[in-house]
């Protein structure tokens, strides 16, 4: 029973028994790990506030061969969420990239992209609700892209012939895309260029620079997400929705 250690970000957590949480976190060394954390609902736990979700955390645990969840031993707040997280319009959308996490990241399998990717989301600035949805929408598309089933938006999916810069496009069944010349039925989902440009744009900016560059663009950006949703829905067999207000402590 090996002692694991490993920086990690706390993700949510359940309230377990009298006294206990289960708390789920995305650590940098293994992936996704859901512990127990004994007395960590006592007032004078030796937990503090290191377990309030969206903190990061130097974390401490033990792993046991039979069973899925991990024994939590010790948690030191590197970076407590409190002041981040204390703004429902920040706390709602990052239950959202959490959610979107639990649904892609595999347990026990570590990721070290997507740690640094989850940690920049959490630094990024949001005020308004178009910043909290342009960070949503960069979410979206970076955790469809690391799972490999973000569409190719470059080429035609038919022809596979490059789009040109100005080109509109409908949509695919694979939401791929069409061009003009191979779209035989009218009426499909028009993709324009600001689209794709928002979708391209994803992989050469940090979060905050891209939520710089989309708050402008609410009504492509809302177009863009629904989109992203609904392949994400098709992925995980179940749709995942952003909630305006949440507690911290689901119990
Ligand atoms: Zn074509």
């Amino acid at each position: 029973m090996p002692l694991c250690e490993s920086e990690s970000i706390v993700l949510k957590s359940y309230n377990l028994a009298e006294a206990d949480r289960i708390v789920v976190f995305f650590t940098r060394e293994f992936g996704m790990i859901r512990g127990v954390a004994k007395g960590s609902r006592r007032t004078k736990s030796k937990f503090g506030s290191a377990l309030e979700p969206f903190s990061e955390v130097s974390l401490e645990y033990f792993e046991k061969d039979d069973r899925e969840l991990v024994s939590i031993q010790n948690a030191d707040l590197i970076r407590s969420a409190f002041s981040t997280a204390a703004k429902p319009e920040r706390l709602a959308t990052y239950a959202y990239v959490a959610e979107l996490l639990i649904a892609f990241a595999p347990p026990h399998d570590p990721n070290e992209t997507l740690y640094r990717m989850v940690r920049a989301c959490l630094d990024a600035d949001i005020h308004k609700p178009a910043e909290s949805a342009a960070l949503r929408l960069y979410f979206e598309i970076w955790i469809l892209r690391l799972g490999g089933v973000l569409p190719d938006w470059t080429n035609c999916g038919v022809c596979k012939r490059t789009f040109r810069d100005p080109e509109s496009a409908s949509l695919g069944a694979g939401f791929d895309l069409i061009c003009g010349d191979c779209s035989r039925s009218p009426g499909k989902e028009m993709i324009a260029p600001l689209h794709r440009h928002l979708l391209f744009a994803t992989k050469k900016l940090a979060p905050a620079d891209y939520i710089a560059e989309a708050v402008d663009q609410a009504a492509a950006v809302s177009e863009l997400s629904s989109l992203m949703r609904r392949q994400i829905s098709v992925v995980v067999g179940r749709s995942i929705e952003h909630h305006q207000f949440v507690s911290t402590f689901d119990s």
